[in-house]
């Protein structure tokens, strides 16, 4: 394939496409603050990075990014964008309905904002599902590439949260002009053994509200949670390949492995 970018093709390629392939990449992330040492863009930046190495990997054509996600929390700094969760929501359904219109069987929404994106992304998807019989899955950097992340990860239990050693380390690799490794901090505060957000920590959890006032408060004014002293590019290299070889895998799974049948296809309206 000559791109891999959906809106850069012609709608001929698209239906050429789709004579021999109906799996679709989707890139979602948030416009959200990442501390001094990273970018606003970062979580975005980063969805786009990997679905376009997955892209390349697995012949994969790629739709147009959802650049915004919901991150009401980090509006406690500025930047920030946060979309309403039913207006994500309902980007993810008629992004959705539209290609599954056009013939696209299976979809990968690969989330760059982690976890925090799941609720709404996942409203979308079960309710697209449900209508139409697509195969629709999220590709979340916690959990498709949980195993090498506590491999490579060095924190302490807790310093894995926002623009921390991972995320950080992964950005040092694919876009170090906008990063600023030498801003980066270390915020690992103290919790109640079931208020640990850390995914990388066992144990059992509750699962808490927050708000921008507590929010500013548990990122010390500067926007971390964890420590992204100790990223560097050849961790978030490591990492990142990891995460390409388990998606792209994925896809190779979705196209030889799961039968679809679609219905309902309709125009959102
Ligand atoms: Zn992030």
């Amino acid at each position: 394939m000559k791109n891999y970018w959906l809106q850069e093709n012609k709608w001929k390629d698209v239906e050429e496409y789709l004579e021999k392939k109906k799996t679709i990449l989707i890139p979602l992330g948030s416009v959200e603050q990442h501390a001094m040492h990273l970018p606003l863009g970062t979580d975005s930046f980063l969805a786009q990075a990997i679905a376009e190495d997955v892209a390349k990997e697995t012949d994969t054509l790629i739709a147009p990014p959802i650049w915004t996600g919901w991150a009401p929390h980090h509006m406690a700094y500025k930047g920030t964008i946060t979309l309403k969760p039913e207006t994500l929501t309902s980007i993810v359904e008629d992004t959705c309905n539209s290609l599954i219109y056009h013939g696209f069987e299976k979809i990968i929404l690969i989330n760059g904002h982690r976890e925090a994106n799941l609720p709404p992304i996942k409203i979308g998807m079960t309710k697209v599902r449900n209508k139409t019989g697509a195969f629709l899955c999220i590709a979340d950097p916690f959990y498709i590439n949980a195993e090498k992340g506590k491999e490579l990860s060095e924190v302490e239990p807790g310093g894995i949260g926002h623009a921390e050693e991972l995320e950080a380390s992964q950005m040092y690799y694919l876009l170090p002009d906008l990063c600023e490794p030498e801003a980066s901090a270390k915020n690992i505060p103290k919790k109640h053994r079931f208020l640990e957000h850390d995914p990388f920590v066992p144990g059992d959890k509750m699962i808490t509200a927050s708000d921008v006032h507590t929010y500013k408060e548990a990122t010390k004014g500067i926007g971390i949670m964890g420590d992204a002293t100790l990223a560097n590019k050849e961790k978030g290299k490591e990492y990142h390949e990891a995460m390409i070889k388990n998606i792209a895998e994925f896809v190779s799974h979705c196209e030889t492995d799961i039968e679809v049948e679609l219905r309902n296809t309709e125009i959102p309206i």
